[in-house]
């Protein structure tokens, strides 16, 4: 294992812990199969081009496995993924994402949250350019799954990639979405697992094509009576008023 590098190489506030003691731990080859089995997959649905996305997870010691800077998500070397410790030091493996003030921000202000996806999907993107989104709630109620999985989709303005003032903006969101849309970019998703960010980040671009196959039809969305339906069923807690109007 490699030495720390020097502080300079810190890029993160204060991470909490990542697991309590006495909670499942999973083994960290696992994880890393586990983050390119998923990168793969999204990459190979044409879900984030090129060299497009990242993801980063939680792991046991507090710190996190994040992909690397200018990798492509549909080929990943598990080996080869950045490791840093709850300091954002890198620890091992290629220099990290340059979007880890997105990630850090959001880890910072949902403590739920063990793992984060990042994508440049097409239609998420798209919507993010349309005159008529709201920023607390991005896309309208359409399906039961998507406030399930995702909850009211914030959206922030622009920031350029790497930009670290897109944290501030992330902690101005006071962790009350799971999911975000950055303006021009793409989606920023957080999960209670890899695998839950992952299906989120996929129900967030699905969400985001119907509603850009439906524009102007004008389409019949969940009433508000069928949110609240479903806030009381499964006890959503990611719901805002602006998804009920
Ligand atoms: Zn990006």
């Amino acid at each position: 294992m490699a030495q720390s590098p020097p502080a300079a190489h810190s890029m993160l506030g204060r991470i909490p812990d990542a697991f309590p003691q006495g909670t499942a731990r999973v083994t960290d080859s696992r994880l890393r199969e586990d983050i390119c089995r998923f990168a793969r997959s999204l990459f190979e649905r044409g879900l984030t081009p090129g060299s497009s996305g990242n993801i980063s997870v939680r792991t046991d010691d507090g710190g996190w496995l994040v992909t690397p800077t200018n990798a492509s998500l549909g080929f990943l070397d598990p080996a080869r993924l950045s490791r840093l410790d709850a300091q954002g030091r890198l620890l091992d493996g290629d220099k990290p994402t340059k979007e880890i003030p997105l990630h850090a921000a959001l880890y910072d202000s949902r403590s739920s949250a063990k793992a984060i996806v990042h994508l440049h999907s097409t239609h998420a993107v798209a919507v993010t350019m349309l005159p008529e989104i709201d920023p607390a709630s991005a896309l309208p109620p359409m399906t039961p799954y998507f406030l399930m999985k995702c909850g009211s989709t914030a959206m922030l303005p622009y920031y350029r990639p790497g930009d670290p003032a897109v944290a501030d903006a992330i902690r101005g969101l006071a962790g009350k979405h799971s999911s975000v849309l950055l303006a021009n970019h793409g989606p920023v998703v957080a999960g209670e697992s890899l695998e839950a960010a992952v299906f989120a980040t996929e129900e967030l671009e699905e969400t985001a094509k119907l509603y850009l196959l439906l524009r102007g039809l004008n389409p019949r969305y969940l009433s508000p009576a069928q949110v609240q339906d479903l806030i009381k069923t499964f006890g959503l807690t990611d719901i805002h008023p602006a998804s009920l109007q």
